[in-house]
């Protein structure tokens, strides 16, 4: 296995995209430290023990640089390394830009920009140390095209973008690769709520004619955290059927 005995933390682990990084990470053999602010499927646990020497599940709000801290502390000690980072809690709070309300902004903004931050400064201390560490930020293809309803999204996603390159040039020192995935439009519970209208209409769009599955993502997370993209740093991914070019 290509990643076997790396340890691998990954955020909005219970989530749509989440479980499936959390089931590949595992079927290639890692070590996994899930963190999100609601409890994964057990079922989804057990599955994961059947491949993985080590589980841990964590709730952890990624807004809180304390609590992000103390988590992160806590796993490091006990499983001495932190090989691979995974930014993937996300939100949405869609609305119009003239009627879209500070909270819902400054919301959006704290999860998927700051939460990114606050991992990547608190991962990056102990991935110095090692001389060593892959940091995969997911971003989202709004955040290079904007989308209409989805400001504050397509900014905090844009946000990432700039992020992963400021980081990915401060890192390269240390062997420490960042780049961004930006997936299109995957099936997840994020996306399902979606009227059925916008989900035909963004269809049509997509060459490769589908959908994109949580594991398309995840194999492309794997591929960046795997020796096979030891060349590869500050650079964005497109996961998207070909919806932009
Ligand atoms: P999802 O199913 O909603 O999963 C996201 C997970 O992150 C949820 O479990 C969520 O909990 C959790 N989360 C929210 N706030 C958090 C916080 N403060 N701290 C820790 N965890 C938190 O979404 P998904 O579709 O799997 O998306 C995963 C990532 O891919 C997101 O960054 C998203 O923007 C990106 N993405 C998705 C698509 C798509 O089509 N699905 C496309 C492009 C990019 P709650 O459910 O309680 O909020």
């Amino acid at each position: 296995m290509r990643l076997e005995k790396k340890v691998v933390l990954i955020t909005g682990a219970s989530g749509g995209i989440g479980e499936s990084l959390a089931l590949s990470f595992a079927q290639e053999g890692t070590d996994l430290i899930l963190w999100d602010i609601i409890e994964p499927k057990i079922a989804l646990l057990d599955k994961i023990k059947n491949f993985s020497r080590e589980v841990l599940f964590q709730k952890v709000d990624i807004t809180k640089m304390e609590e992000v801290g103390k988590a992160m502390g806590e796993n490091c000690e006990k499983l001495k390394r932190l090989d691979v980072l995974i930014n993937n809690a996300g939100i949405t709070r869609d609305n119009l830009l003239l009627r879209m309300s500070e909270e819902d902004w400054e919301t959006v903004m704290k999860v998927n920009l700051k939460g990114t931050f606050n991992c990547i400064k608190t991962a990056s201390k102990f991935m110095m140390r090692q001389k060593y560490g892959k940091i995969i930020n997911i971003a989202s293809v709004i955040g290079l095209i904007g989308n209409i309803g989805q400001s504050n999204y397509a900014a905090s996603k844009a946000g990432i973008l700039g992020l992963t390159k400021s980081a990915a040039r401060e890192l390269a020192r240390f062997k420490i690769n960042v780049n961004a995935i930006a997936p299109g439009y995957i099936d997840t519970p994020m996306t399902q709520k979606l009227p059925l209208k916008v989900k035909e209409e963004m269809l049509k769009n997509i060459p490769l004619g589908r959908f994109g599955k949580p594991d398309d993502v995840a194999k492309t997370a794997i591929f960046l955290a795997s020796e096979e993209s030891s060349y590869l740093t500050g650079q964005v991914i497109k996961v998207d059927g070909g919806l932009v070019m």
